[in-house]
């Protein structure tokens, strides 16, 4: 099986003039780690599907913070870890719940934000769910339109698994932060699958060590080629 980086389009290129503004209900806070000594903040993991308004504390996820405490996120995390998956990383700044916010304008079926946010019409979900794609969980998005004929855009909640090759990382910066859990490398220029991290029963999934990739399989990529989808760009990655 090969694996591919899947990416939007450059910048300006795009057919459609789509844009949206959209926050998600609740996050964990920042963290400055005292361990790394970095200041974590990340907004690439998000589980738009999980609720968190029946925590009694959801009310201190509502603002966007930096937190200094450990302890304190460290209990926030806790509090929340019964509600996602069990593959959940659960970084500083994770989100929760929708997008909400306003949408106007077009997009493609499959379009994808920042390399890591995955906007779907609802049909072209269908249509790839429909092709036994696995792993395609699909969210509802509080986006509104003011206009005619608007799309019902829906977001992919993506699995978090597989890693970046040792290999390809600085030596000697390849494991996580114990305290924090966070990783610090550079993005590596020769990007490096590692074969024995890589997940089996999905088809698309986010890098744990880098979670600013999508990563797709050949099958998913063959799917989006056959269907005649727009607007998205493919780079394999290698796999040792
Ligand atoms: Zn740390």
């Amino acid at each position: 099986m090969r694996f591919y980086e899947l990416g939007s389009v450059p910048y300006g290129t795009s057919r459609y003039k789509g844009e949206y503004s959209a926050e998600r209900p609740w996050h964990l806070p920042g963290l400055h780690c005292p361990t790394c000594d970095i200041s974590w903040g990340g907004i690439s993991e998000a589980y738009p599907s999980v609720d968190l308004s029946g925590l009694p504390e959801a009310k201190q996820l509502k603002t966007a913070r930096l937190e200094e405490d450990y302890g304190r996120f460290e209990r926030l995390r806790a509090m929340v870890r019964p509600l996602v998956p069990a593959w959940a990383r659960l970084t500083p700044g994770t989100g929760f719940g929708p997008l909400v916010g306003s949408a106007r304008g077009t997009f493609p079926q499959l379009y994808i934000l920042y390399s890591w946010r995955v906007i779907i019409h609802r049909d072209a979900l269908e249509q790839l769910q429909a092709e036994g794609l696995r792993g395609l969980k699909g969210c509802r998005t509080g986006l509104r339109f003011r206009q005619r004929n608007a799309p019902e855009l829906m977001e992919l909640e993506v699995e978090s698994h597989g890693l970046f090759h040792p290999d390809c990382l600085p030596p000697g910066n390849t494991e996580p932060c114990k305290t924090c859990g966070g990783y610090s490398f550079d993005l590596p220029k020769q990007r490096l699958l590692d074969k024995a991290s890589l997940p089996e029963h999905v088809d698309v999934f986010q890098l744990r060590n880098c979670p600013g990739f999508i990563i797709i399989t050949e099958r998913f990529v063959d799917t989006l080629r056959r269907l005649g989808f727009e607007e998205f760009s493919l780079q394999e990655l290698p796999v040792r």
